[in-house]
């Protein structure tokens, strides 16, 4: 089986990061994602495609995971780790190296569960979520997605909250809804029947009645993390749980603006962990009496997924930057995810036709990035709506509808 240290003898190790911008990084952080990488290498490495092909998820690295303390990555305060959103993007990216479903499941529960409650909730709502969730003790999704509503959640959601008294009656569905399937919370966003604003709720899976999730089967991508389907049929949650600050869909959005950041991050990753095993393929697999790396035609291939990745990092390096500056706006990340995203795509096709027909057996690894790369292209903003969100930035016309 081939794996990211198979390059033999003397050959330049494989590394995905050739203009060093890790550098960027302060002595501290860098150790952090020293640990990051040891843990991803070390435990889930060896076990991930296995779990990959039985679309199930590694509960056994998960302490691994605790122990490395990143739990609240970005935020501070309530439990949190802290640290730059540069750091936390590099460890995004770390993370997708070894596989991008791991970095997705982290990146909800850090990002986006975290995320609406460090920036919809009450002091006490804050002090009551966010510090087991910053242990990674209680694990969040974040359900915005619907069966019939997917990029037109801005304007269109269907699910709904009627107040009555001090609980809230939410019915309707829920489609993606990534590590509901098993999680102790997740973050519903539904119309208020009153005034036609969207609100977030949190919903103990659980203990909830009215609150039902099946698993979507028979995904060809990021089959570790575990998809829901959920069904909201005359919910109950109590105004306690209302998410105190947000009051309108401006609210939501303000969320994924600042995770959309972290995909373009694990795209760049997942590039990253493509490269990395065709490169070292490339060095070993011999085809008329040579290393296939020795042909003209493979190291284009090659050159170009590493253009590819390091025009990514470097992106997405100057995006986090502005994003610790206060300066991000929406259209940053928007043109961030899509670009990386797009470039993912080729980068993973190339990787995969440097291992020819191994390139579509999981044993080789290459095929679970090609895979996986097509749920990042497509969550938190398809390419078409990232685009649109530029469009309308540059040229001053909305060309939504
Ligand atoms: C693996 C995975 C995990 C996910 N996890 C979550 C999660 O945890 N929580 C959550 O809430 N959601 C999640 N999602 C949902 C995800 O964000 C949506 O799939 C995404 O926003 C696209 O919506 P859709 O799939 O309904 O596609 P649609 O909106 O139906 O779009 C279909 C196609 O039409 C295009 N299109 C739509 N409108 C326009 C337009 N105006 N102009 C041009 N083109 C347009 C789109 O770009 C796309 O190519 C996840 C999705 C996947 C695949």
């Amino acid at each position: 089986m081939a794996t990211l240290t198979q390059a033999a003898g003397t050959l330049p190790k494989p590394d995905g990061d050739f203009y060093q911008v890790v550098e960027c990084l302060n002595d501290a952080e860098r150790d952090t994602l020293k640990q990051v990488r040891a843990f991803m290498e070390a435990a889930v490495a060896p076990v991930i495609t296995k779990y990959w092909a039985e679309d199930s998820f590694p509960f056994e690295v998960l302490p691994g995971l605790r122990d490395l303390k990143i739990g609240g990555l970005g935020y501070s305060g309530y439990g949190c780790r802290g640290g730059s959103t540069l750091l936390t993007g590099f460890v995004m990216m770390e993370m997708a190296r070894v596989d991008a479903s791991f970095a997705t499941f982290f990146g909800v529960h850090n990002g986006l569960a975290i995320g609406s409650i460090y920036l919809g909730g009450s002091e006490e709502q804050r002090k009551k979520w966010i510090p087991p969730m910053a242990r990674l003790e209680k694990i969040g999704a974040f359900g915005l997605t619907e069966p019939l509503v997917g990029s037109g959640t801005g304007g269109g959601l269907t699910t709904t909250a009627k107040r009555e008294g001090d609980i809230w009656v939410l019915n309707g569905q829920k489609k993606w809804i990534g590590n509901s399937t098993w999680c102790d919370l997740t973050v519903i966003w539904a119309r208020d029947l009153a005034d036609n604003q969207v609100k977030g709720f949190i919903i103990e899976n659980k203990t909830t009645p009215g609150f039902k999730v099946e698993k979507i089967q028979n995904k060809i991508a990021l089959r570790i993390v575990q998809n829901g389907l959920i069904t909201l049929d005359n919910c109950h949650v109590s105004e306690e749980n209302r998410l105190q600050a947000d009051t309108s869909f401006g609210d939501t959005a303000k969320v994924l603006r600042m995770t959309r950041a972290g995909v373009a991050w694990m795209s760049t990753g997942c590039g990253m962990g493509a490269y990395e095993h065709a490169l070292a393929y490339a060095q070993t697999r011999e085809q008329f009496g040579k290393p296939i790396a020795k042909f003209q035609l493979v190291q284009d291939l090659l050159a170009k997924m590493l253009g590819n990745i390091t025009a990514s990092q470097c992106m997405v390096l100057r995006l986090s930057q502005m994003q610790d500056e206060g300066k991000l706006k929406d259209y940053h990340a928007s043109l961030a995810k899509a670009f990386c995203t797009v470039r993912l795509r080729e980068t993973v096709a190339w990787a995969r036709e440097v291992l020819g027909g191994n390139g579509i057996l999981l044993d080789y690894q290459v095929a679970r990035f090609f895979a996986d790369s097509e749920a990042l292209y497509s969550y938190e903003g398809t390419r078409e709506m990232n685009t649109l969100i530029v469009g309308k930035a540059i040229t001053g016309f909305s060309a939504f509808v």
